[in-house]
C-alpha cells in the first residue's frame, strides 16, 4: 500500500486505505466493438463509479470469467448498454464481471453489516429491496426488478473498483487466495439454488443425477453439490480428457456426448414422421443405456442439470425419472427447445427454471466453500490485459476445465489478504 494520493493507481499499487481516486482501470465494452470477445473487450481508463446511501465500494483483486460477458461482448442476444440507456443510464460502456473478490473501500452511510477494509467475495444478485413483490413475499430473485451485478448491472467486477448493494457482500474464506475467492460465486450459487433450492426436488442421499457440461463452471459445482449431498453424480462432457477433471470432483461416471452412438442432439423430429422419430429415440434410447452402464444399475436421474438447452432438453425430459425434475438456468446451444409432452405428463415430470440465487443461498454456498466441502476448481487465472482473450476461449469452447479469474489489483497468484 502506498501513502501517495494519486487520482489514479497502476494495477499493482494500493491506494491508501480509504482514498477512492477519480479514475480506475478497466475492462470495458464497447457497443463499436461488438463481437468477438477478444476485440470486443479493452483495457480502458474511466471514471470510478459514485456509491448510493446502502451501497459499498470494493476495491478488486480478482474477478471470475462468466459466460454473461461473453453475450455481453456479443451483444447478443441483448444489447445491456442500450438497455440501460434507455432505462436513463448514462454511461455508454460496459464493465462486465458477475464474480469477485476485494476489499470493501468505502460504504454509504446507511449501508448495513459491512465495514471499510472488509475482505469479500461478491453475489451478483440485485433487486429493489422496496419492491412491492419483494414487500408481498416473493423471493427476491424471483423480483421483477431483479438483475444481475455485471452484466444487467453496470460496474462490475472488471474495474478496480466495483459497486455494489450491501446486501451483495459476503465474507471471503480466509483460507482461499484472492483468485480463488473470485472464481465461484456466480456458477456456485447458481448451481446451489437448482439442486437444493426446488423442494421437493432437492437432491437426497442416493439420488442419480444428470450433470451436462460437468467440466464447466456450473458442472464443476454441480458435482461438488450433488457429492456434498449424498448423491450421485453423473457427468456429461465432449471430450475425454475432460472426464478426469470430473472423476477428480466427485462423479461416479461420465459420458462423452460425442459417441456416435448419440445422434439426436437438437430439436425433435416431427412427431409423426415414424422413421425421423425412430432413428431419435434410437439415439436417446443409446445415451440411456450408457447412463445406466456408467451409474452401475438401471435407475433414471431423479434430477437432469440444465442449461445447454436446445440440443439437450428433449433428452433431459426423456431421461429424468418418473415425478423427477429438470432443472435450468441457460440455454448456451439455443432457446428452441422442443418437449415431447407425453413423456411430461404422462410421467408426471418437472421443467423447472432457476436464475442465480437469492442472498440466503449465495450464503449458505459460501459457507460450503468456506468449510472446505466445495472446491472453487480456479483452473486458469489471466491479467487484466487478457481478459478478451480469456472470454474469446469461454467463446470456442476452448476454455480449461472450471472456472477462470482476471487478476485485478491483485497482480501475483497466492495473495490471501493484502500485502
Ligand atoms: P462453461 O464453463 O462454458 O460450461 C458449459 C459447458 O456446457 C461446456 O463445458 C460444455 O461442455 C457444455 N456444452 C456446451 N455446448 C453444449 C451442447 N451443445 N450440448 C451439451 N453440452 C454443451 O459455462 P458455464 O459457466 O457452466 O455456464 C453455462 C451456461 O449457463 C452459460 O450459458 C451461462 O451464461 C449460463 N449461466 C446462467 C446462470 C444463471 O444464473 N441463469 C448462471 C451461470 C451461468 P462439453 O463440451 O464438455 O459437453
Amino acid at each position: 500500500m502506498t501513502d501517495v494520493v494519486k487520482d489514479l493507481y497502476e494495477l499493482g499499487e494500493t491506494p491508501p486505505r480509504g482514498h477512492v481516486p477519480k479514475q480506475m482501470y478497466a475492462g470495458v465494452v464497447r457497443q463499436s466493438r461488438f463481437g468477438e470477445p477478444r476485440q470486443a473487450f479493452q483495457v480502458e481508463v474511466v471514471d470510478t463509479p459514485s456509491i448510493g446511501p446502502k451501497q459499498v465500494l470494493v476495491w478488486v483483486m480478482a474477478a471470475g470469467v462468466n459466460y454473461n460477458n461473453v453475450w455481453a461482448a456479443l451483444g447478443k442476444p441483448v444489447d445491456v448498454i442500450d438497455v440501460r440507456n434507455r432505462r436513463g443510464e448514462t454511461e455508454d460502456f460496459q464493465i462486465g464481471g458477475s464474480d469477485a473478490s476485494g476489499i470493501v473501500w468505502a460504504v454509504g452511510p446507511e449501508a448495513r453489516g459491512v465495514q471499510v477494509g472488509d475482505e469479500v467475495v461478491i453475489h451478483a444478485g440485485t433487486w429493489d429491496e422496496n419492491a412491492a413483490d419483494i414487500a408481498a413475499g416473493a423471493d427476491p430473485i424471483t423480483s421483477s426488478t431483479a438483475q444481475l451485478w455485471g452484466y444487467e448491472v453496470n460496474y462490475g467486477g472488471f474495474g478496480q473498483f466495483t459497486r455494489v448493494n450491501d446486501y451483495q457482500v459476503l465474507p471471503k474464506p480466509k483460507r482461499l487466495t484472492w483468485e480463488a475467492a473470485g472464481a465461484y460465486m456466480l456458477v456456485g450459487a447458481t448451481a446451489w439454488r437448482q439442486l437444493m433450492g426446488w423442494p421437493p426436488h432437492t437432491v437426497r442421499p442416493g439420488d442419480p443425477v444428470l450433470v451436462w457440461g460437468g467440466s464447466g463452471g456450473l458442472g464443476s459445482m454441480a458435482i461438488q453439490i450433488v457429492k456434498a449431498a449424498g448423491g450421485i453424480p453423473i457427468a456429461v462432457v465432449s471430450d475425454d480428457a475432460k472426464a478426469e477433471w470430473c472423476l477428480k470432483l466427485g462423479a461416479k461416471g461420465v459420458i462423452n456426448r460425442t459417441d456416435p452412438a448419440f445422434t439426436h442432439w437438437g430439436r425433435l423430429p416431427d412427431l409423426d414422421d415414424a422413421e425421423a422419430f425412430g432413428a431419435w429415440m434410437k439415439g436417446a434410447r443409446a445415451f440411456g443405456a450408457k447412463f445406466w452402464e456408467v451409474l452401475g444399475e438401471r435407475r433414471a436421474p431423479r434430477i437432469v442439470f440444465e442449461h445447454p438447452g436446445e440440443a439437450t432438453i428433449p433428452t433431459s425430459i426423456f431421461m429424468v425419472d418418473n415425478a423427477g425434475m429438470v432443472v435450468i438456468c441457460a440455454g448456451t446451444s439455443g432457446y428452441n427447445a422442443d418437449i415431447d409432452l407425453r413423456y411430461l405428463w404422462m410421467r408426471q415430470k418437472r421443467l423447472q427454471g432457476s436464475h442465480f440465487a437469492n442472498t440466503e443461498q449465495s450464503a449458505e454456498f459460501n459457507a460450503m466453500v468456506d468449510s472446505g466441502a466445495i472446491d472453487p476448481a480456479l483452473s486458469r487465472t489471466f491479467p487484466l490485459a487478457e481478459i478478451g482473450e480469456a472470454h474469446q476461449l469461454m467463446y470456442e469452447n476452448r476454455h480449461p476445465e472450471g472456472n477462470m479469474v482476471i487478476m485485478i489489483n491483485a497482480t501475483r497468484e497466492g495473495m490471501t489478504t493484502l500485502e
